[in-house]
């Protein structure tokens, strides 16, 4: 029987391609849990993923309802879940003014953080209830959220004393902000992958131990040409690619990316728990430090808490 994944957000870039190495090694049905399901239909036809090794499933990470009814669906089907991915991301690196979700929360934090947490929360008991030898829970990381050179140019990821996340609690929408500044796009985007990689360490410490679950992330490397750089400016989106080719070095394709999210899914050397993955020069896979602030245990803890309240759980 194959083994079964959730990829959110596999209609482009770092998930299509994923999607595709786990399809096409036959071992692996793929749900691919999408906004947009024509385009990731689309999508898998036109990269050759074979029709009986993936499902299309609708998923707006961007509306709790959303996501409640996704994991209700996704029961119906009566499939086991052996590895969730939670990898779809937005980015609004040059707004000027905040969007939101349906529940009014600042769109990228929304999507990438809030969503996602609310999904691998209800989909836990799924994964507890598989009986696969690696079960999974994978949250997609990002260097700007660790010491590097990415991550120290400004605006920095801070998510300070978290008093805009509470007071979204109490209803007042002071800042978009989670930690009550001024909106920036950028930086909205770096905080929400904070949050990603700070939930993932919650949840080893929580999970780990009582349930054998592996939970990890990772940075794929930097995939210039996908769709996440999609609102940038036109110049940005000319050079960014060969700045990160010949310049930083970190550049990778959308296909060697998704090798190695399908390493983190399905690789038995890949299975310890609690670690953020990253490859190095020789693309080898190693253990990668966090940032001080994306590895702060008693940050972590109360982002967990207040999310938990935020998208209803508690
Ligand atoms: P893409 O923009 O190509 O892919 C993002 C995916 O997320 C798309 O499939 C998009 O759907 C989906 N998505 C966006 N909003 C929602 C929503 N509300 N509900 C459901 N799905 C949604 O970007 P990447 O492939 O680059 O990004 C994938 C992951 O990789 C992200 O977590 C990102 O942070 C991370 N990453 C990317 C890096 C890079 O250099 N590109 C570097 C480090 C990390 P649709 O197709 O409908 O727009």
């Amino acid at each position: 029987l194959k083994s079964s994944v959730i990829i959110t957000g596999a209609s482009s870039g770092l998930g299509l391609a994923a999607a595709k190495v786990l399809a096409q090694s036959g071992e692996w049905h793929v749900i691919m849990a999408c906004r947009d399901f024509l385009k990731a239909e689309k999508a898998a036809m036109a990269v050759g993923m074979p029709r009986e090794n993936y499902t299309v499933m609708h998923l707006d990470l961007a509306s709790l309802e959303s996501v409640r009814q996704f994991v209700e669906n996704f029961r119906r089907s009566g499939r086991p879940l052996d590895v969730l991915v939670c990898n779809a991301a937005v980015y609004f690196p040059t707004a000027k003014e905040p969007t939101f979700s349906a529940e009014g929360f600042e769109l990228s934090v929304a999507t990438n953080h809030l969503g996602h947490f609310l999904l691998a929360r209800l989909l836990l008991d799924d994964l507890k209830a598989s009986d696969h030898s690696a079960r999974r829970l994978i949250i997609v990381g990002s260097i700007t959220g660790i010491n590097t050179l990415a991550g120290n140019i400004p605006p920095k990821a801070n998510l300070g004393d978290l008093r805009g996340l509470s007071a979204a609690l109490n209803g007042v929408q002071s800042s978009p902000m989670i930690d009550g500044g001024q909106f920036d796009g950028a930086k909205a985007y770096k905080d929400s992958k904070v949050c990603n990689m700070l939930t993932m360490q919650e949840f080893h410490r929580r999970f780990h131990e009582k349930t054998g679950i592996t939970f990890a992330s990772l940075y794929p490397g930097c995939i210039a040409t996908t769709g996440l750089f999609r609102e940038h400016i036109p110049l940005f989106r000319t050079l960014f690619p060969p700045f990160q080719k010949y310049i930083t070095k970190g550049f990778v394709s959308e296909d060697d990316a998704g090798k190695r999210l399908a390493q983190v899914v399905s690789d038995p050397y890949l299975s310890k728990s609690g670690v953020y993955w990253s490859w190095n020069k020789d693309l080898n896979s190693f253990e990668n430090q966090l940032s001080e602030e994306a590895s702060d245990p008693e940050k972590a803890k109360r982002v967990w808490e207040l999310s938990e309240k935020l998208v209803g759980l508690a």
